[in-house]
């Protein structure tokens, strides 16, 4: 592969730090929100824990319908791309844990679990990449589409 050079001078300057102090305040932001747990009503109703609700929304996720059996019940679950959760709402609910990655729905360590018994299916860990909702491509970029010769 081989990209053309970046343009340097004096506005693609300002514009990259511009964009620099952009991402930069928006990560802050998403640290403190997750910190301060600022939406918790809606991250209960969607049976998330705080890393997913807050930090991993932008989930990269194929265009491919995926079955998943739960992980406690193993109940079929289809989800319309990769992007899939650990638990069925009932579990998760029930054993008060993140439906998505299946931590402790309030990240807090857990002595002991009631799982009632391990559900008969296969089992393995799932990798995900996640990023941060900043890092994609916005719809609206002020910055660029402005990039004429000067
Ligand atoms: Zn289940
Ligand atoms: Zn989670």
């Amino acid at each position: 592969m081989r990209l053309p050079a970046a343009r340097i001078d004096l506005s693609s300057v300002n514009r990259n730090t511009s964009r620099a102090l952009t991402q930069g305040a928006e990560i802050m932001a998403l640290a403190d929100a997750y910190e301060q747990d600022a939406d918790r009503y809606e991250r209960w109703k969607d049976q998330l824990c705080c890393a997913c609700f807050y930090l991993r929304r932008g989930r990269l996720a194929g265009q491919a319908f995926t079955d998943r059996p739960c992980g406690v019940c193993g109940v079929s679950m289809t989800f319309p791309t990769t992007a899939t959760d650990a638990l069925c709402p009932e579990c998760s609910k029930k054993l008060k844990l993140c439906k998505r990655c299946g931590a402790d729905i309030e990240l807090r360590k857990r002595r002991k679990l009631d799982v009632p018994k391990p559900a008969e299916v296969e089992t393995g860990t799932v990798e995900e990449t996640t990023v941060t909702m900043m890092l994609l491509p916005k719809k609206e970029d002020p910055c660029s589409g402005s990039s004429s010769d000067s």
